[in-house]
């Protein structure tokens, strides 16, 4: 069997061209004569592959000086506790809960100190982004937290929230790289990578340099505090070492696609075959508040389970795989990252227009 158009959620679809790379690379990295698997951290050849990685990350995303790129493990979940532990000054922090992401960190936090879940939209099944343009702010919050594409209901803020003065965090697990971001913007800018960059194991965190510092919360372990892993450059201990490697591969595969801009208009094209179809099908509908749509996770359902059940099995039979809806809502998500070649979104489109045809 060859390659299948690969809709899932994460991990996801990488750039083929930087898995046929890293397959050549596998045997002897440039010369080395053995796999980055096998490499020392140390080494002078690992060093340039990070070195260049987060070079190249700071010139896709215009990252500014003053703001530390970390490479970590863990994933985007033990964030939910690594940002409350080291940014939770005054003990209080504002969350906004639109999915169950950012329903687990704000749970999550409110083992360290007072969160306040300022706004939700759990009301409609996560379907909207609530308004967050003149939010109850709490005045001794540390900071402001959202998720700003929620993977699991396929929102995506189109604005920030306004949040008074208080630094904004902000899990990008699912959109990172997927359009230009005004990092300046952000106190925290952190994601998986497992989504839209590279292998899982990998979580990058953004953060501007003076929020790390060593007033964190008691009892924070050396290996959870910003500042051990920002010291060391990301090589405190061991880094997921070849996730990081792939990572830099996907960055250069993205600043040959022309970059963030490019990235934009193409995943807005994308997105746009597969939103048109669903407004006009008579089978198959969105889920969500089109005003709030997300360019990268497309959640739809026909409105009939066994129906939809029917559609992801004959869907996988015909090489489009892993379209099912996420465990905790049902119907269909297509998660059409970076990675998804516009012919895959074509491909679904005609799928579904025939799946239509037959069971309307
Ligand atoms: C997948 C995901 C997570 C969880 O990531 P892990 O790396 O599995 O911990 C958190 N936030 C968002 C937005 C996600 O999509």
């Amino acid at each position: 069997m060859g390659r299948v158009y690969n809709f899932s959620a994460g991990p996801a679809v990488l750039p083929e061209e930087v898995l046929r790379e890293a397959a050549e690379e596998m045997l002897d990295y440039n010369g080395t004569g053995m796999s980055v698997m096998e490499m020392s951290h140390r080494s002078k050849a690992y060093k340039e592959i990070i070195e260049t990685a987060e070079a190249d990350l700071r010139e896709l995303m215009g990252i500014p000086d003053n703001y530390k790129v970390l490479f970590l493990q863990g994933g985007a979940s033990q964030q939910f506790a690594m940002i409350p532990m080291n940014l939770m000054k005054n003990g209080e922090a504002d969350y906004i809960v639109t999915g169950q992401w950012a329903k687990k960190a704000y749970q999550e936090a409110q083992k360290y100190g007072k969160a306040n879940k300022i706004a939700s939209s759990e009301d409609k099944t996560f379907s909207y982004i609530p308004d967050v343009s003149d939010l109850p702010v709490s005045e001794n919050a540390d900071y402001v937290y959202i998720c700003e594409n929620n993977t699991i209901y396929g929102t995506k803020y189109k604005e920030l929230p306004d949040t008074k003065g208080k630094i904004l965090v902000s899990d990008v697990s699912s959109c990172f790289l997927s359009e230009p971001v005004e990092v300046e913007k952000y106190g925290v800018i952190y994601g998986g990578v497992q989504k839209n960059i590279g292998p899982a194991g990998v979580v990058i965190v953004i953060i501007r340099e003076d929020l790390i510092t060593e007033d964190v919360l008691e009892g924070t372990p050396t290996m959870l505090k910003y500042k051990t892993h920002a010291d060391a450059e990301s090589l405190y201990n061991t880094p997921p070492a070849y996730g990081i490697y792939i990572c830099g591969k996907v960055f250069k595969w993205l600043k040959k696609q022309g970059g963030l801009e490019a990235m934009k208009k193409y995943n807005d094209k994308k997105a746009k075959i597969l939103y048109d179809f669903l407004d006009e099908s008579k089978l198959f509908k969105g889920t969500v508040e089109k005003k709030d749509r997300s360019l990268m996770n497309v959640p739809f359902v026909t409105g009939d389970e066994e129906l939809d059940a029917k559609f992801v099995k004959e869907s996988q039979a015909a090489g489009l795989v892993n379209l099912k809806g996420h465990r905790t809502v049902g119907g269909m998500r297509a998660s059409i990252y970076n990675a998804m070649p516009i012919e895959g979104v074509e491909a679904l489109v005609a799928f579904m227009r025939k799946f239509e045809e037959e069971n309307l």
